[in-house]
C-alpha cells in the first residue's frame, strides 16, 4: 500500500492519540478496543475496510486496535453465504474498479484544505458531511466509488451557488457560504477529477 508523507504522519498521529480523547464522528456506537469487545484477532488494522487508518466503510480515521461489528476479512467476506446486498455490491466495486486510482491529487486535497480553512475564519459554509469530505480529500486518503457519485451530483447542484456575486473574489461578503462550502469538496480541481474517476468507473461499468 502507497503512503505520502502526510499520510503517515496522520496514521502515527492517530494511534498515538489516548482513546479518551477519541473522535468518534461517523463510526458506529459498538466501535471500541478490540480488547474490550473480547474478539481476538479482529481489529481494525486486519480489516478489510482498513486504509491508512482510516475506515473505507464508516468513513472516518480510525484506532488500529479498535473494533466494530462491521470487522471483515478478505477471505471470509469472499466466502460468506450470507452477505447482504450491500456487502455483495461493495465487494463486486471492490473488483471492478481495481485498476482506479482513488486517491485525491495534491490539488484536490489544497482546495478542501482552503475550504477548512476559511469555514474556521468566517464561521460559515458547509455541512457536517461537507467538513468530514474536506477532512478525506485534505489527508489525501482514497475514497470510495460511492463518494465519487456523491461529489459529481454534489458539483452539478451547486455550480449555480457560484453565481452570487458573494461568491467572487473582491465582491462584498466574499467567501460567501457556498463558494466555501465549494472548497470543502475539493473546489474546481475536486469536480475535474471526481468527473474523470467517474468516467473511468463508467467505462469498467460497460466492460461488465
Ligand atoms: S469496518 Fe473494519 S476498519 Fe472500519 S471501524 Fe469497523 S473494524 Fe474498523
Amino acid at each position: 500500500m502507497e503512503r505520502n508523507k502526510r499520510e503517515i504522519r496522520q496514521a502515527e498521529m492517530v494511534t498515538k492519540t489516548p482513546i479518551a480523547f477519541w473522535n468518534y464522528g461517523n463510526l458506529p456506537e459498538a466501535y471500541m478496543p478490540a480488547s474490550e469487545a473480547g474478539v481476538v484477532g479482529q481489529q481494525c488494522s486486519n480489516c478489510m475496510y482498513h486504509d491508512a487508518s482510516y475506515c473505507t466503510k464508516w468513513e472516518e480515521m480510525i484506532h488500529l486496535k479498535f473494533w466494530c461489528k462491521a470487522w471483515m476479512s478478505i477471505d471470509i467476506f469472499e466466502n460468506n453465504d450470507e452477505l447482504t446486498e450491500s456487502d455483495k455490491s461493495f465487494l463486486t466495486e471492490l473488483k471492478k474498479y481495481e485498476d482506479i486510482n482513488f486517491r485525491p491529487p495534491q490539488s484536490v486535497a489544497d482546495a478542501a484544505r482552503r475550504g477548512l480553512e476559511l469555514r474556521a475564519e468566517y464561521n460559515r459554509g458547509g455541512t457536517a458531511v461537507g467538513v468530514a469530505r474536506a477532512r478525506t480529500l485534505s489527508n489525501r486518503t482514497k475514497v470510495s466509488p460511492s463518494t465519487i457519485n456523491r461529489m459529481v451530483s454534489y458539483f452539478a447542484r451547486h455550480e449555480v451557488d457560484l453565481d452570487a456575486p458573494a461568491a467572487k473574489r473582491g465582491n462584498d461578503g466574499f467567501p460567501s457560504a457556498g463558494y466555501i462550502a465549494w472548497q470543502l469538496w475539493g473546489g474546481f480541481p475536486g469536480r475535474s477529477w471526481a468527473n474523470k474517476i467517474r468516467r473511468q468507473m463508467v467505462r469498467e461499468d460497460e466492460r461488465d
